[in-house]
């Protein structure tokens, strides 16, 4: 394989709504480029991206896929990633390793609301984006009215690149704007095109407004603007390349990734225009400098971003590599566990194949087979001797809730195989054993729960029974309180068992978790016994007091502890922690908080009034109502997510089949009255 230069590799993650082509276009970069010779369909389930067997039969992707494909002198790296909300896990995880996005827009649907969620996640890590509007042959394409969309929702100025040529209606090809000339020509229509007047005197005018654009960011196009002198094709591109790295403006390109159309011109402006890994801001804490981050002499450090571990290709994890080089036979130090592990091989992604490469240097995205080892999604791997632990990534928090059960008793530990291994591969799963001999997970919608039963019983069978989804609620405090609580037990009339606690707590700020002060503990008390006080808290943090939920948003202090050391034992501490706990959550006045989602709707304006009197119906509060070109409208709400349960199908008989919708968790909110009553 190529040994290239950091300034040589692309990392992109292609983005956008569901079904807006994103699996279509990587299958056909990975035609162009060469590494496959026939491109596959994903409604007949040939995709290489779409690999896993659900994916296939669902026709959608679910997890992301890392393909790398070289185009001239440069190796891209691309992450095909889902596009529905329940897995932004996924999404969220492939945004933090990358340089630079492909937002992938529907030429017919425009802007739709998933893109619009993606793409706030890209702005959250910085990364430059370049366009291509889709799907240009089908019926109802608009390249003009999406772009005006972009420019709009995305308050930044979109820039057309390409304007699309039709011939007797039909979408045939496009012309570059900087070149003023054809760019590609859609096979069934040959191999070269004519230009008309207007088309040529479209291409002046946009070439102008290129001009100006980037005149107003860029001073040697600013110089040359206003001295009315030609701007060389290579300037143009160069001050392109700043300022879309730059984040300020995003480059528009168009075509049908069905047909192959656009999809050379697109690689192009990966390479012409997003970033490189070392243009990239450091993301790490100041143990080391952005130039030695870039440098392959330096040590090695990577961030995990995937862990699978499929058997039959072996167990693998995906990293990116920020600064050093990585050869198999190195040894990292997993920073979280201190453990140190060694690569037995390094491996290059393509899907559900991997295939083996001796070496990998700062920037690229590669796969590590290190056996075993204890690894998790977010760790940091770095050379021994060598300490930086690598941003963390955040990852939203899980609000539906399921009971797993095995079905005999010979299943139970396969099951809690399986369950344990999806919650290594998917951070957005949660598994905890439960009191009855069962599990619940908590993840993140009922569609992603669906998704994860299937897979279990494709892999291992009906080892396994569910109980039906359920919203995971929590309980905070409204007061203040503290208190203090003693444990007698009487053993024989001389001998008894002591332990006293006092413990104080107090609400915090929505959405600010759990403070736990334990610090006196470790001055005061035996080890053993501050085990036992942990766990006591521990246990009542997570499961809450009896029938309730787990606690969030409290701070809890530990002030004093009371025993004496011939008459206490780690169980009176336990006991009375518990009791403690128990009696203060008491006085400080349980509440219920339930999961609140942020919901858009997109729908053509007469069923806004519909829309919005369901949307109140159900608790739901609009926070912004907007009008948007073509009679359409958005609608933002937060609606409690026990409300939500078959939304999809209430709104598609409110509209008519017209409005569309996304939802991703917001808050934890104090539990509406009225759905309580409903239970
Ligand atoms: P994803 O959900 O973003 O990965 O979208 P897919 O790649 O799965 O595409 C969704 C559907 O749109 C599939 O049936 C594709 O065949 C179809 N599709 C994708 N690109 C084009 C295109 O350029 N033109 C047309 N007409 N259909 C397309
Ligand atoms: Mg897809």
């Amino acid at each position: 394989m190529f040994n290239l230069g950091c300034k040589n590799i692309r990392n992109i993650g292609i983005i956008a709504h569901v079904d807006a082509g994103k699996t279509t276009l990587t299958e056909r970069i990975l035609f162009e480029t060469g590494n496959i010779r026939f491109p596959g369909e994903v409604h007949e389930g040939t995709t290489s991206s779409d690999f896993s067997q659900q994916e296939r039969e669902r026709g959608i992707s679910i997890q992301s896929a890392a393909l790398t494909c070289h185009w001239n002198d440069f190796r891209i790296n691309i992450v095909d990633t889902p596009g529905h909300v329940d897995f932004t896990a996924e999404v969220e995880r492939t945004l933090r390793v990358m340089d630079g996005a492909v937002a992938v827009f529907c030429a017919v649907h425009g802007v739709q609301a998933q893109s619009e969620t993606v793409w706030r996640r890209a702005r959250r890590y910085s990364l430059p984006v370049v366009a291509y509007i889709n799907k240009m042959d089908r019926e109802g394409a608009d390249f003009d009215s999406v772009l005006n969309k972009i420019r709009d929702r995305f308050a930044l100025p979109a820039l057309a690149l390409q304007l699309p040529l039709y011939r007797d209606g039909n979408f045939v090809g496009a012309a570059d704007v900087i070149e003023k000339k054809v760019v590609f020509v859609l096979e069934d229509y040959g191999s070269s095109l004519e230009l008309s007047v207007s088309e040529q005197l479209d291409l002046e005018l946009a070439h102008e407004h290129l001009l100006e654009c980037l005149a107003e960011s860029d001073d040697e196009v600013l110089r040359c603007y206003l001295n009315n002198e030609a701007v060389l094709a290579k300037e143009l591109i160069a001050a392109l390349r700043r300022t879309v790295c730059a984040g300020v403006l995003i480059p528009v390109f168009c075509g049908s990734a069905r047909q192959t159309g656009g999809v050379k011109a697109l690689l192009d402006a990966v390479c012409q225009y997003l970033p490189s890994p070392r243009v990239k801001k450091a993301q790490v804490d100041l143990v080391i400098s952005s130039d030695e981050l870039a440098s392959s002499s330096s040590a090695a450090c990577c961030l995990v971003f995937n862990v699978s571990r499929e058997s039959w290709q072996g167990s693998w994890i995906a990293v990116r590599l920020y600064s050093g080089s990585i050869s198999s036979g190195s040894k990292l130090k997993n920073i979280r566990t201190s453990e140190l592990v060694t690569v037995k091989r390094v491996l290059r992604l393509q899907a559900a194949e991997t295939c083996e490469i001796n070496h990998a240097a700062a920037g690229d995205i590669v796969a590590l087979d290190i056996g075993e080892a204890d690894c998790k999604t977010a760790d940091t791997l770095c050379s021994e001797g060598f300490i930086s632990v690598l941003e963390e990534m955040s990852f939203p928090e899980p609000v539906v809730l399921i009971t797993f059960i095995a079905s005999t008793d010979e299943h139970r530990d396969l099951l809690a195989q399986a369950l344990e291994k999806s919650a290594v591969e998917d951070p957005s799963l949660r598994v905890t054993a439960n009191p009855e001999g069962g599990w619940t997970v908590a993840g993140m919608g009922a569609f992603h729960l669906e998704v994860l039963q299937e897979r279990i019983k494709i892999q291992h069978g009906n080892i396994f029974s569910c109980g039906i989804p359920q919203v995971k609620y929590k309980n905070s405090i409204l007061k203040c309180a503290e208190l203090r609580k003693d444990f007698v037990k009487q053993l024989t009339s001389e001998k008894s068992l002591k332990a006293g606690i006092k413990i104080s707590v107090s609400p915090l700020n929505k959405g600010k978790g759990l403070i736990l002060d334990t610090e006196i503990l470790q001055k005061e008390l035996p080890e053993s016994y501050c085990d036992a006080v942990k766990q006591a808290i521990d246990e009542v943090v997570e499961s809450g007091v009896p029938g309730g939920h787990p606690l969030t948003d409290i701070r809890i202090l530990v002030q004093e502890v009371y025993f004496d050391a011939d008459e206490t034992s780690e169980l009176a501490f336990l006991t009375v922690t518990k009791l403690a706990m128990e009696e203060i959550l008491d006085l400080a006045v349980l509440v219920e908080l339930e999961p609140v989602m942020r919901l858009e709707v997109s729908t053509p304006q007469d069923h806004v009034g519909n829309v919005i009197a369901d949307l109140t119906a159900r608790q739901g509060r609009v926070i912004e109502l907007d009008s948007l070109a073509l009679g359409e409208s958005r609608i933002e709400a937060l609606v409690p997510l026990s409300e939500m349960f078959g939304y999809a199908n209430a709104l598609r008989t409110l509209s008519s089949g017209r409005a569309e919708f996304t939802v991703e968790p917001s808050s934890y909110e104090v539990r509406h009255e009225s759905a309580k009553l409903n239970q």
